[in-house]
């Protein structure tokens, strides 16, 4: 499988060189030329279990990857999960629930970095290279990522966040990690301090050079190839086509889902849920993408305007003509915003809908109430949309399987405003008096560029 760029710049490429590179040279998001049909063999692949399947995927689109290779990340990296299944289904009688959270850091985001850690290692030893993975964080994603590539030979990782600004829980899932090749440095200023500290390096060609510096931000294409894994697993147990509803930030997660109903798995439709930063819903609505303000919900890793694998889809949604997705976002980013103007639906079989804080917390409440299940901010918005957006099961449609994207012990603010009490997770008690390591660096791009280059692998 080749790889192109949605802005139709470069040379297709293998999926070893997308693992690596990210972002296309031109600026674009990486593609697989194709996405093969399965619909022949839905059968077999119904037998395969949920690590089976993220197998049989990379051998389609990793084929330039040794399968024993693959087969040791997929396998080392769910073995870190704490459920046998990995990602388990639960029943709550007007939906079901697919649990994303039972890796290391208790978000969806582990599914795919534990992959990604392990994959790295690999292919950097096989072309003799290293990374130092640097990167800015408001709180959420950072954990997962070192998580991800803890103790991994030929790689360093520096995660930069702003000191004092991150919840306790937060940063303790990213300072207890303490092998020697994390780095969480704690800067004295805000996330936005930190994210120019970190574009100022990137901009800095030599010294990105010099130390092989890398990302692993939501647009690697091996994040979504890993997360087309659980609904192509969930898709082909259920009775029916299947209805996903989708907590959505970046367009990651949905994305994979889009994917994989191109491969010919029976999925009828998605919710699209975004909280009060409806960028995407009012898209999906009106086919209009329009610059908003950023809002701070209690949905933290949706809070994003400009996801940034919405070019993705559009590039599908456009007849995968890289033309029209320049002009759309040239358009968008000399008017503030871009409209489809062919007359079809932004999306077809996609619903979309914005949850507001009030009916996030009211959903967290009822759901509690009616089932004793407690529900994270995040999953309780794509419950609240399946509710008003998923077709009745009454009608004859399949219950709504709404993806579970963190588990509620991360978020205790909200689920006790919600119910009156915070959530455990025997991972989070253990982090309080857990050894920590961090280090104290003002905001200067001088001083975090002098200790990046000291400490890069
Ligand atoms: C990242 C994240 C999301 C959003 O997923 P995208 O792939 O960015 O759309 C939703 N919920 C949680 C808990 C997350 O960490």
């Amino acid at each position: 499988m080749r790889y192109i760029s949605t802005r139709g710049g470069g040379d297709p490429m293998p999926f070893a060189d997308a693992l690596l590179t990210g972002l296309a040279a031109d600026g674009g998001l990486l593609l697989p030329e194709s996405f093969p049909s399965i619909a022949d063999e839905l059968p077999a692949w119904r037998s395969l279990s949920y690590a089976g399947i993220a197998q049989r995927l990379f051998g389609l689109y990793a084929d330039d990857m040794p399968s024993e290779e693959v087969r040791a990340c997929v396998a080392g990296a769910f073995a870190t999960f704490d459920h046998p299944d990995v990602v388990p289904l639960k029943d709550l009688g007007d939906c079901r629930l697919l649990e994303l959270f039972h890796g290391p850091t208790l978000s969806f985001k582990d599914l795919a970095l534990q992959v990604l850690g392990r994959l790295f290692e690999r292919v950097l030893a096989a072309r003799g290279r290293r990374m130092n993975i640097l990167g800015a964080t408001s709180g959420d994603t950072g954990s997962a990522a070192i998580h991800g590539v803890r103790g991994r030979e030929g790689i360093g990782i520096f995660v930069l966040f702003p000191h004092g600004r991150v919840t306790p829980l937060q940063e303790l899932q990213m300072t207890t990690v303490t092998d020697a090749n994390v780095h969480c440095l704690a800067i004295d200023g805000s996330f936005d301090d930190c994210q120019e500290i970190v574009k100022a390096l990137f901009g800095d060609l030599p010294f990105k050079e010099a130390h092989a510096l890398g990302a692993v931000n939501s647009i690697n294409w091996a994040r979504v190839l890993v997360q087309m894994a659980h609904y192509i697993h969930c898709a082909l147990h259920a009775e029916k086509p299947a209805v996903f509803s989708v907590p959505t930030g970046n367009f990651g997660n949905i994305f994979a889902g889009i994917a994989a109903r191109r491969m010919g798995v029976p999925i009828d439709r998605f919710v699209l849920a975004t909280n009060e930063n409806d960028t995407l819903a009012r898209f999906f609505q009106t086919g209009v993408f329009g610059r908003n303000p950023v809002r701070r919900t209690i949905s933290p890793s949706m809070d994003i305007q400009i996801a940034s694998n919405f070019e993705r889809f559009l590039y599908l949604r456009l007849g995968q003509d890289a033309d029209r997705v320049r002009a759309f976002l040239a358009d968008f980013a000399s008017n503030g915003q871009a409209r489809l103007d062919d007359g079809e639906p932004p999306g077809a079989g996609i619903v979309a809908t914005a949850i507001d804080t009030e009916t996030t917390l009211a959903t967290i409440r009822d759901v509690y109430a009616a089932s004793g299940y407690i529900a994270d901010p995040h999953t309780a918005v794509g419950i609240a949309a399946a509710r008003r957006a998923a077709p009745s099961p009454a009608t004859g449609a399949s219950t709504p399987i709404c993806l579970a994207t963190a588990h509620p012990a991360k978020f205790p603010d909200a689920v006790r405003n919600a119910i009156g009490r915070a959530a455990r997770h025997p991972a989070l008690t253990r982090l309080q008096g857990a050894k920590a390591k961090r280090t104290l660096l003002p905001a200067d791009l001088a001083t975090v560029r002098r200790y990046v280059s000291d400490h890069a692998v």
